[in-house]
Formats: C-alpha cells, sequence, structure tokens
C-alpha cells in the first residue's frame, strides 16, 4: 500500500500491512500519527506532510517493510 502527500509519500508492504501487530507497532512509533491500526494498518493521508524524517517507523519494522519517499526531492528515499 502507498499513500501520497504533497511532500511525503509512505509505502508499506502488502502483506506485512495486513499484519495487527506490525499495524500496531507503526502506530505506536510514529510521533505525528501517519499510521492507524484498525485490524490492519492504514495511511492517514492528512497527517503525511507531517511527517519529520525522525525514522522511527523504520527501526520498528523489518528492513524493507516500509518506505519514506520525500517527494520534494525527486523521491528519495528516507
Ligand atoms: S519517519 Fe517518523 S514521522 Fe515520518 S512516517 Fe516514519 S515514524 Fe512517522
Amino acid at each position: 500500500m502507498r499513500a501520497d502527500g504533497t511532500f511525503i509519500a509512505v509505502e508499506v508492504d502488502d502483506t506485512a500491512a495486513s499484519d495487527p501487530e506490525l499495524a500496531r507497532k507503526l502506530s505506536e512509533a510514529c510521533p505525528v500519527d501517519i499510521f492507524a491500526a484498525n485490524g490492519k494498518l492504514e495511511i492517514v493521508e492528512k497527517n503525511l506532510d507531517e511527517c519529520v524524517l525522525c525514522r522511527l517507523c523504520l527501526d520498528a519494522t523489518p528492513a524493507g517493510t516500509v518506505k519514506v519517499m520525500k517527494l520534494y526531492d525527486e523521491g528519495s528515499i528516507l
């Protein structure tokens, strides 16, 4: 799954996104509530551009599960 804001896009591996435990971890990790867990993962599009590039979502999940892309920097990956 992927969602795009104006400045930031977030992509989460589809298999991982359906894992309730991973959804919970992401919803707890992100300080600006970009992830919500309702049994499965949701990306909260209205919060995407609040991303502070803290990498906590990357640290909370296996490598490659989450990608944070800087659309203002030609889509470079955090
Ligand atoms: S880098 Fe930080 S602010 Fe951005 S989505 Fe990940 S946890 Fe949230």
